[in-house]
């Protein structure tokens, strides 16, 4: 029995909810866990060990015993080291998204996820944390935007730190990702049935976190 809820936000790429989820837990006093960022750090193993979506259940198990993934504030530590500036690579991110279709990293981060999250007081971002890893979530929001919109987004974003690109090959990333997030067989990116829906294309980000605390207030707090 948990004594503070659970916040499942879900979405698609360059929706907004890394943000989003991070400005509500400090809002509520939660924690902030992005599910994403461990799928990544999986990748970024991956990569290291010449380990992609077609290797053998048993490399892939193996990989996944031998890395440890820990959050300190806003940095993500792989087997200790500070791999967050590799996070945000397209290349990762794209590996990341094809790892993800398999069983043996859904079902070990699916365990990691949810033990980070039992007690509650959890703000949780990620493509299945209302319909696979909290389906109890006392709260489910999924937070979408036009596709050009994300696109020009995740653009801005990518630029800003430094990542060379164009709007053209974000557009082409972010519907291919997209597509095989929806698509895959397991935990695939849907809407779950109670989820409260928030389109965040003509919002800003502060008004997307006043909506939803205005959503968890109406349903007696968070408390
Ligand atoms: O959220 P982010 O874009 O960093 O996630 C990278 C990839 O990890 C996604 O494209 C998706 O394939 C995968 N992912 C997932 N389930 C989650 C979070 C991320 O499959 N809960």
């Amino acid at each position: 029995m948990r004594t503070r809820p659970v916040i499942a936000i879900d979405g698609p790429v360059g929706a907004g909810k890394s943000t989003v989820a991070r400005k509500l837990a400090e809002a509520l006093g939660f924690r902030y866990l992005n599910t994403g960022a461990m799928y990544r750090a999986v990748a970024v193993a991956a990569r290291y060990n010449n380990i992609d979506e077609c290797a053998a259940d048993s490399r892939l198990e193996e990989l996944l015993d031998s890395i440890t993934i820990s959050f300190i504030a806003e940095r993500v530590l792989l087997n200790g080291r500070d791999v967050t500036d590799e996070l945000s690579q397209p290349a990762i991110g794209d590996l990341a998204s094809r790892l993800s279709t398999r069983r043996k990293v859904r079902a070990h981060l699916h365990q990691l996820q949810r033990a980070a999250g039992e007690e509650g007081g959890v703000v949780m971002e990620g493509r299945d944390i209302g319909t696979a890893i909290f389906p109890d979530a006392e709260f489910k929001f999924f937070l979408t935007a036009d596709l050009e919109v994300r696109a020009e987004r995740r653009f801005i974003e990518l630029t800003a730190r430094g990542v060379s690109t164009t709007r053209a090959e974000v557009l082409s990333e972010l519907r291919e990702r997209d597509g095989r997030d929806e698509g895959r067989e397991l935990a695939p990116l849907r809407r779950a049935e109670d989820a409260i829906v928030i389109d965040s294309s003509k919002l800003e980000i502060e008004q997307v976190v006043s909506a939803m605390l205005a959503r968890i207030e109406h349903r007696g707090g968070a408390q």
